[in-house]
């Protein structure tokens, strides 16, 4: 464990005491991006009023998730719409993103448009034109799929190292 992680470590057991909580509350709780939440928004707060108010906000989550589990229905909706109004902030006005964000986002645009150019092969296909039209679309659509992720992979990384993923 190197300085930086005991640093983070030491910040994340201020905002809840990590191992008083079960697992499977932490699960239940997404107690690891509200955490990621916490580092973020703790590093952005000193060029962003916003972020110093919502500081506030993620210490009261920290504080339910201390004392007041099982939440009701009711708290526990009210906790995970505090947690997208903050992951939503940190979104627009500070351009972070969800983890793997770009590989989703480059596979389903290649993946539909793929799927579009089978169909108008399978659409050639019904008025007698050669199978080969079908064959080059399907390993067209495969081609493509294969190259987005992987492009999708090194931006998702990059993003990643530069501290920008929520
Ligand atoms: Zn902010």
């Amino acid at each position: 464990m190197n300085n930086n992680d005991k640093l983070a470590r030491a910040a994340d057991n201020r905002l809840v005491r990590i191992e008083d909580i079960p697992i499977s509350d932490q699960k239940r709780y997404r107690l690891p991006l509200l955490l990621r939440l916490a580092r973020q928004v703790a590093t952005l707060s000193p060029e962003c009023e916003i972020c110093r108010s919502l500081q506030l906000q993620i210490a009261q989550l920290g504080a339910d998730l201390t004392y007041r589990p099982p939440m009701s229905r009711q708290s526990f909706e009210d906790y995970l719409l505090v947690m997208k109004s903050i992951a939503t902030h940190l979104r627009r006005s500070h351009g972070l993103v969800d983890k793997r964000y770009y590989v989703k986002r480059y596979v389903l645009i290649s993946f539909t448009f793929g799927i579009m150019l089978v169909l108008l092969g399978l659409i050639l296909l019904s008025f007698g034109v050669t199978l080969l039209t079908l064959n080059i679309t399907l390993i067209a659509l495969i081609t493509r799929v294969v190259f987005s992720y992987t492009i999708g992979y090194f931006m998702d990384r990059r993003t990643r190292k530069r501290g920008r993923v929520i």
